[in-house]
């Protein structure tokens, strides 16, 4: 099991954890038909997307994972608001099992979480107007009459900077950052504690991206949200994180707060992140972008999977799998999996 991280704040003033993945896995069976196992004679393919994963996330901070495509970040923010039940492990929300989103006691537990999607071009549907997408999830969950509804979708507009006169319109009349205002109000509908944001500006330009990630800062301030945010963008994970988690083939390898992070990589891999971000300021200093392609998931590398493309990899990263492990150091804490970190090879 992945060690969760410590963290670094005097106990005193540290929330508590509101959200814990508990050593969860995600596999999928992605084996062809059975007869063409039969005829050709071959196995079972299991895809492992997320393979022992845990953390927590405090109230009011934001923790992002990050990594390459295909590293499982998705698959993990999937789980984390039920939408994908855990192979192995638990996911607890203030203590209680996520499993139980799925019973009459646990239906509650579905207006805590809400997640705001990649695409506001997608997530929103063309054919309603603005005030039935924000208003169906206070339908879904019974919440208000008809008067309460349209005077909350109101207050949802101005809390996302946009006018409750907007709300007769249709999604295509929009912007791209004015959608994913609207996603975040329709997120926010039901009160909810804790948001998952699955890349939610990658979509939009570069431009608009800083807006939209202001806003959610400005929407955690005042409303004491808590964000696990999914992006490959180290640039907006900068901006908007507390801590980062970073994945590599369905592992967390180096979880950090954010100033440690960027300061003083720990793993190979991480390092091999920060380098491939464009030196815009030409300081010119030594680097070493990240080499080769992510292995195939159902056949990943023995031990280290991270192994084919680290220039530290020895005998032992070829056979035995690092487990996460706190360490200290002059830029603060991290937890990371890695055998040279642990041998103060690096
Ligand atoms: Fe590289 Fe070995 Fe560390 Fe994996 S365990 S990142 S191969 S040094």
């Amino acid at each position: 099991m992945s060690a969760a991280l410590t963290p670094m704040a005097p106990a005193s003033v540290v929330p508590e954890p509101i959200v814990k993945a508990n050593d969860i896995a995600m596999h999928f069976d992605v084996s062809p038909p059975w007869l063409n196992r039969v005829l050709e004679k071959t196995g079972r393919s299991i895809l492992r997307a997320v393979d022992g994963v845990s953390f927590e996330i405090r109230r009011g901070e934001t923790l992002s994972l990050v990594g390459e495509s295909g590293c499982g970040k998705s698959t993990v923010a999937r789980m984390l608001v039920g939408l994908y039940r855990p192979t192995r492990g638990n996911v607890e929300f203030f203590g209680r099992d996520l499993r139980e989103i799925d019973t009459a006691s646990g239906r509650g537990l579905r207006q805590e979480l809400q997640m705001i999607f990649q695409d506001p071009y997608a997530s929103l549907n063309p054919r309603w107007r603005v005030a039935d997408i924000i208003a169906e999830p206070l339908r879904t969950h019974g919440m208000g009459g008809k008067a309460q509804v349209l005077q909350r979708v109101d207050e949802l507009l101005n809390l996302v900077r946009l006018s409750p006169a907007d709300k007769v319109k249709y999604p295509h009349q929009f912007s791209g950052g004015q959608r994913q205002r609207l996603s975040i109000a329709r997120a926010l509908a039901t009160h909810p504690e804790f948001l998952v944001c699955d890349e939610p500006t990658s979509a939009l330009d570069v431009s608009v991206q800083a807006q939209v990630l202001n806003l959610m800062k400005d929407l955690q301030r005042e409303l004491g949200l808590t964000y696990l945010f999914i992006s490959h963008n180290l640039a907006v994970v900068r901006h908007i994180s507390d801590r980062v988690g970073v994945m590599y083939l369905g592992k967390l390898v180096e979880v950090a707060p954010k100033k440690t992070l960027f300061a003083a990589p720990r793993h190979p891999y991480t390092r091999m992140l920060l380098d491939a971000i464009p030196d815009l300021e030409m300081t010119g200093r030594a680097r070493t972008p990240v080499a080769g392609e992510v292995p195939n998931p159902l056949n990943p590398p023995s031990g280290c999977a991270f192994h084919p493309r680290c220039p530290h990899a020895n005998a032992r990263c070829r056979s035995e799998v690092p487990m996460l492990k706190l360490y200290k150091h002059a830029a603060g804490e991290s937890s990371a999996a890695c055998h040279a970190v642990e041998e103060g090879r690096i």
